[in-house]
């Protein structure tokens, strides 16, 4: 059974995995059609204002990007090496053939946000990529050398009669923003995504799916908003008798099992009003916040221990049954929750006294 889990533990990691590079292969596949766009309108637009070096550069930039559709599910390093250098070698080119007035040293900042961003996804897919923050440098000081060389150094082609000029740097400059805001959204949605995921997972309990007693806290912190000036607040708190015994006898197993079955009846008497948690070992915790909250606690746990009572639990091929114990105290006005949850944890004690399986309140 454990060797089972555990198998069942690492086709879960590999799925995760598996779906985390899907989403990242989307990405370079909407980026690496994104780059192969503008290639297409730079090579018009350098073939209508006559600038045949580039209109030649953008035929093998085209090719690369084309390539690069069969890298990125091959190799995702490849695949972010040949955009590095793609862009680049054009950026050089392109300004060493229109110059500075053009804009194309622009991509210096698309470049720096791409290289950050694709080393990120790199780590994740476990691929490692360029040093980002060398190749951010690198393409700075190119860009304040593009500077300071373009009073000295003539562009090779003239275009100035076509205003060709200021055409470049508008369109240059409008699709660096678009990258960048395409780049920033995305990454904002996988952080956010990501720590929604961590969130989640830091509130609930593993082996039975509750809240835990961490994310219990949270709501007790909350409980002046929630409970208002007129609701009742009332706590029970449950545990299961003898289960040193269920593990002894039956093993460690069986009791992961049981307590599984035990919390999803936990479980399923939650409502508006009735909070439940794990709180730890085997106790639960019941938190009912309302306005007629104290009744519907007691009733709910009368309800959970019958039917707790009755459940038979099949643990390879045998029959376990269990109870549980629970005390319950309503909250006093004024009084701390710490005070009302002591008050409930005595009244457990006393059921526990009186011969378990059943409930006592306050
Ligand atoms: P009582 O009726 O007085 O509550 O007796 P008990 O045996 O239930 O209480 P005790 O506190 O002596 O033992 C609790 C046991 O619960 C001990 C511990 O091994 C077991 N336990 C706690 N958490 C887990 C768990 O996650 N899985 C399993 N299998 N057992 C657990
Ligand atoms: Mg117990
Ligand atoms: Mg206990």
């Amino acid at each position: 059974n454990i060797f089972k889990k555990r198998k069942n533990r690492q086709l879960g990691r590999r799925m995760t995995t598996n779906n985390n590079g899907e989403k990242y292969w989307k990405l370079a596949k909407i980026v690496n059609t994104m780059l192969l766009c503008s290639h297409i309108y730079l090579i018009i637009m350098f073939f209508m204002f006559q600038v045949r070096l580039m209109v030649f550069v953008n035929i093998v930039s085209i090719l690369v990007y084309l390539i690069n559709y069969f890298w990125i599910k091959r190799n995702l390093h490849v695949f972010f090496g040949n955009a590095y250098i793609e862009i680049l070698l054009h950026m050089i080119l392109a300004y060493l053939c229109v110059g500075w007035n053009s804009g194309f040293q622009i991509y210096t900042f698309a470049l720096i946000l791409t290289v950050y961003y694709c080393d990120y996804l790199g780590q994740k897919i476990k691929k490692p990529s360029l040093h980002p923050r060398t190749v951010s440098i690198l393409a700075g000081v190119l860009y304040l050398a593009f500077y300071f060389i373009s009073s000295r150094i003539k562009p090779f082609y003239d275009i100035t009669k076509w205003h060709a000029g200021k055409i470049f740097f508008v369109i240059n400059a409008t699709f660096v923003l678009v990258y960048i805001i395409f780049f920033m959204e995305n990454y904002r949605k996988i952080v956010t995504g990501t720590e929604k995921q961590l969130e989640e997972a830091a509130r609930r309990d593993e082996l039975t799916q509750m809240e835990n007693r961490r994310s219990m806290q949270e709501r007790f912190d909350r409980l002046p908003e929630l409970a208002g000036t007129d609701a009742e607040v009332g706590i029970a708190i449950l545990d299961i008798d003898d289960f040193k015994k269920v593990n002894d006898t039956y093993g460690h197993g069986a009791g992961d099992m049981i307590l599984h079955e035990v919390a999803q009846r936990i479980l399923a008497a939650e409502t508006e009003e009735i909070h439940t948690c794990r709180w730890g070992g085997e106790e639960f915790l019941i938190l009912a916040v309302g306005k007629m909250a104290y009744p519907s606690l007691v009733n709910a746990l009368q309800k959970i221990l019958g039917e707790v009572r009755t459940d038979r639990h099949d643990y390879h091929e045998t029959d376990i049954m269990v109870t549980i114990s629970a005390g319950a105290a309503k909250r006093k006005t004024g009084e701390k929750i710490e005070h009302t949850i002591s008050r409930a944890d005595d009244c457990l004690y006393q059921a526990k006294e009186n011969g378990k399986d059943r409930m006592e309140v306050s």
